[in-house]
Formats: structure tokens, C-alpha cells, sequence
């Protein structure tokens, strides 16, 4: 059993962040991925626009990861794919790790992980819609992977559910392949996606986009015939007497994504009821010594170029973990934020530049992110405006604010017209 300082699980654009991250700071690195080759989602994302903030250029989804692939091929770092991860134990201070592949069971050991495995889609069961189950109902991420790894054609006339960006980048995707995207429907009042993919996707291609809208009900047997649209109250419950059925063969579902967490809950990881994903501190450290997490397993973001941020971030202090006292400060994030990443501050190791990421609740023109310690404001910051689908991050020095175990910090955010 070969022991590493780190092990990564997942090699999509976390893992290879943080497993060069990790190499860089001096770490025995090993990273494993479950599929035949690394990139993660991203190789199914062959539209560009990926890499701005981390490049400055405007990349395809494989570009972008083939620059992370070449820095790992570059480094010392083992690389097993087609090995899935199946089982993880702490050891004595360290972790044990059993993956399968093509040779067996291999069992590995490191003093750290890090966790990148992504997060998967919601279903249609996991959305509740009736009727019966004939083929033609696809999550976006399958269409995407039918459409543009397989090269088939899953639609001919289609209906997406879920204004999310994978949804809008489909909707795209297929009109140029000849399909007919009828319209997005999406149950809120506003959409999911962001304001480019809106433009880019759907109006630039005369799609329409209905809100506060849902399919109620498939039909079909063999094949989709047709889905209900019902439009839905503020509860986001389907109102009776407004049922329309609309024909079609195919409903792609774009119902937001779920960080995949079975490895970490069964380590003993505590996760977020907000984000789904872990709760970690400025490390980007579980509850759980030594078990780090990154990336879309971490919380769902909305550019990549966040996510290869805070997995060398993750990497880094991977490296650099030696178990010592945690000094945990809860962070609160009140409800005006959908949520507050990391929702931990360890005194004893983040006092200086702790980057944080943030969605607002509300979609909201002019607002402040406000701070405050003991309920004194500390920090106040302005945003032009502020959507749920756009996610915010910025760096801070708590070291400057005093804090104690027994501070109470508090995140909110606060409409420029209620500001004093
Ligand atoms: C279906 C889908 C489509 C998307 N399309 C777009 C898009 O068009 N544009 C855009 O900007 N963003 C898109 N995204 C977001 C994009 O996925 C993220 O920005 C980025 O890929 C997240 O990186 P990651 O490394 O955290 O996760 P992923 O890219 O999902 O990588 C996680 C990796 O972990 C591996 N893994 C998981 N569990 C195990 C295990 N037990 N053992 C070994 N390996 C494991 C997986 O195989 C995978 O390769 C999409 C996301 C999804 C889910």
C-alpha cells in the first residue's frame, strides 16, 4: 500500500486544480477519476466561454480542462482513471482508500483528501411529475452527452423544464442540430440561468422562455407524445384550471444540480442544508481532520474558473494539513443569502485572506453585502446588483476584526433602499 500525502477523488477541473495545487506545495500526490479520461463534465461542454476570469480567454469546456490535464501530465503526480472509488476510512490520523478498476481492488493511503466528485443532476422523480415513463425524458447533462459525445440526435420537437444553464445551453445545442425547442419553462417567477446564457442561448435564437410555468404531466407509452404546462402560484404549487398540453417527443429537464456526497457522508462529513455540500472552514477543511472538499462537490458554482480557484486553494492546505487544535467560529449567513461558503472560520488558521463565496436570495439592483461582529458592522460592500444565479465571491483578512470563539459574525445582505 503506497502512501501518499494526498489523494484527490474526481478529475474533473477540481481535482486536477488541487492535485497540482497539492504537487506544487510539495505533496505525494495521487489522483483518481472514475471515467477513461480526466476533464470531468467538462468534456461534454464543447461550447466556449469558459476560462475568462482564469485566462483571459474565452475556451471550450475541453480546452479549458486539457490546460489543467497538461499541468498534471507536466508534474509527478499518479494518475489512475477508470478507478472508482468505493470505500475511505481514517487510519490512525490518516486515510485508508479501497478503488476498483480493470486490475481489482486497489487500497491506497494518505494523510489528506481531497474530495472533487462533482455533483449530478436532479431527476424527474426528484421533481414530481406524473404520467407515464416513456423514453424521451432526459436530464440536460444526458442530452448533452448523447448530443455531443455520442453524436446522436436525442430530440426532434423538445420542451426544457428548468431555466438552469445547462437547460439554456441545450436549448441551444439542439436548435442548431436541427431539433425545435418549443419553449423553457421554468416554476419561478425569475430564471435560474445566467443573464448571458439567457441572451446567448434563447433570445438570441427566438426561443421563448415562460415563467412561473411547470410541466404537471407526461404522455406516451413507447416514446413522450406530449407534456402539461400548468401554471403555478407563489408557493410554486400547479394551479387547477390552467393545464395546456403541448406536443412534443422529448422533455429535457434542467432542475438543478446536487453535489455528489456519498464519499464524504461516509467519512463522517457534515453537510449544508443550504449548499448540499460540506461545511468546511477557510481551509476548505470538513469537520472531518484532513478531509478537504472543492469544486461542484463543495457547493454548486456557476463558472469553472471558481471552481479551479478554490480547489487550489483545497490543494494547498492539503498539502500543508498537520493534524493540529481547531478553533472553529461558526459564520452566520442570514436569509437574505441563499448561502455562505465557507460557513467556518478556524481561528487558529484563517485569520489572513479567507476567500468566501456567496449567492443573494433575491434578485436585487443595488445592495451591500454587510458584515457585522457582536453587531457591529465591520464590512460593507456594494454591488450594482446582486442574482441568485451569479455567484459572488471576494477575499477578506478576518485577522482585522478581532474575532473570538465566542464573536458572533453575521453575513447579510441589505436592498440599497433600506440602506441608511
Ligand atoms: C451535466 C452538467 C453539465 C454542465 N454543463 C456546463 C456548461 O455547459 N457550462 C458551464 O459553465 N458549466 C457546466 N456545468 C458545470 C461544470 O460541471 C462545472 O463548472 C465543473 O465541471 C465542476 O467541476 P468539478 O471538478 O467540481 O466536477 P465535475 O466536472 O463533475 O468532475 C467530478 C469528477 O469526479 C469523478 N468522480 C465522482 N465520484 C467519483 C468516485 N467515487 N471515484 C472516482 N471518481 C469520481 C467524476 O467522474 C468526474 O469526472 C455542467 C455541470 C453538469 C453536472
Amino acid at each position: 500500500m503506497k502512501p501518499y500525502d494526498v489523494i484527490v477523488i474526481g478529475g474533473g477541473p477540481a481535482g486536477l486544480a488541487a492535485a497540482v495545487s497539492a504537487n506544487d506545495s510539495g505533496a505525494a500526490v495521487c489522483l483518481i477519476e472514475r471515467e477513461n479520461r480526466l476533464g470531468g463534465i467538462l468534456k461534454q461542454c464543447i461550447h466556449d466561454g469558459f476560462g475568462l476570469l482564469r485566462f483571459g480567454a474565452r475556451l471550450t469546456g475541453p480546452e479549458y480542462a486539457q490546460r489543467y490535464i497538461n499541468e498534471v501530465r507536466a508534474r509527478d503526480i499518479d494518475v489512475f482513471t477508470e478507478t472508482f472509488v468505493t470505500k475511505t476510512e481514517s487510519d490512525g490520523g490518516g486515510f485508508v482508500i479501497h478503488a476498483v478498476n480493470r486490475s481489482g481492488v486497489t487500497v491506497l493511503s494518505a494523510n489528506a483528501l481531497v474530495l472533487a466528485t462533482g455533483c449530478r443532476e436532479r431527476t424527474a422523480k426528484q421533481v414530481f411529475i406524473h404520467g407515464t415513463r416513456p423514453a424521451g425524458v432526459f436530464t440536460a447533462g444526458t442530452a448533452q452527452h448523447f448530443t455531443n459525445l455520442m453524436g446522436l440526435q436525442p430530440a426532434n420537437n423538445c420542451v426544457i423544464l428548468g431555466s438552469g444553464d445547462i437547460g439554456l445551453i441545450m436549448a441551444r445545442r439542439l436548435t442548431l442540430e436541427g431539433a425545435k425547442v418549443l419553449g423553457v419553462y421554468e416554476a419561478k417567477p425569475t430564471p435560474s440561468g445566467l443573464t448571458r446564457n439567457l441572451h446567448q442561448c434563447l433570445y438570441d435564437y427566438g426561443i421563448p422562455l415562460y415563467l412561473s410555468k411547470t410541466v404537471t404531466r407526461v404522455f406516451g407509452e413507447d416514446r413522450v407524445t406530449g407534456v402539461e404546462i400548468s401554471a403555478v402560484d407563489d408557493a410554486m404549487r400547479p394551479v387547477p384550471g390552467t393545464e395546456e398540453y403541448v406536443a412534443c417527443d422529448t422533455l429535457i429537464l434542467s432542475v438543478g444540480l446536487i453535489p455528489e456526497n456519498e464519499i464524504a457522508e461516509a467519512l463522517g462529513v457534515k453537510l449544508d442544508d443550504r449548499t448540499k455540500g460540506p461545511v468546511c472552514d477557510g481551509q476548505f477543511m470538513t469537520n472531518v481532520d484532513g478531509v478537504f472538499s472543492c469544486g461542484n462537490a463543495l457547493h454548486v458554482n456557476d463558472l469553472v474558473d471558481y471552481v479551479s480557484e478554490n480547489a487550489a486553494i483545497a490543494g494547498k492546505n492539503a498539502a500543508n494539513y498537520k493534524k493540529a487544535p481547531r478553533k472553529l467560529l461558526e459564520l452566520q449567513a442570514d436569509a437574505s443569502l441563499l448561502y455562505l461558503v465557507p460557513q467556518t472560520l478556524d481561528l487558529n488558521r484563517d485569520n489572513s485572506k479567507t476567500t468566501l463565496f456567496f449567492r443573494s436570495k433575491e434578485p436585487l439592483d443595488g445592495a451591500s453585502l454587510k458584515i457585522y461582529a457582536d453587531g457591529n458592522e465591520v464590512l460593507g460592500k456594494r454591488y450594482a446588483f446582486l442574482r441568485p444565479p451569479e455567484m459572488e465571491t471576494l477575499t477578506l483578512d478576518f485577522e482585522r476584526f478581532g474575532l473570538t470563539e465566542n464573536s458572533r459574525v453575521t453575513f447579510k445582505i441589505v436592498p440599497k433602499a433600506q440602506e441608511g
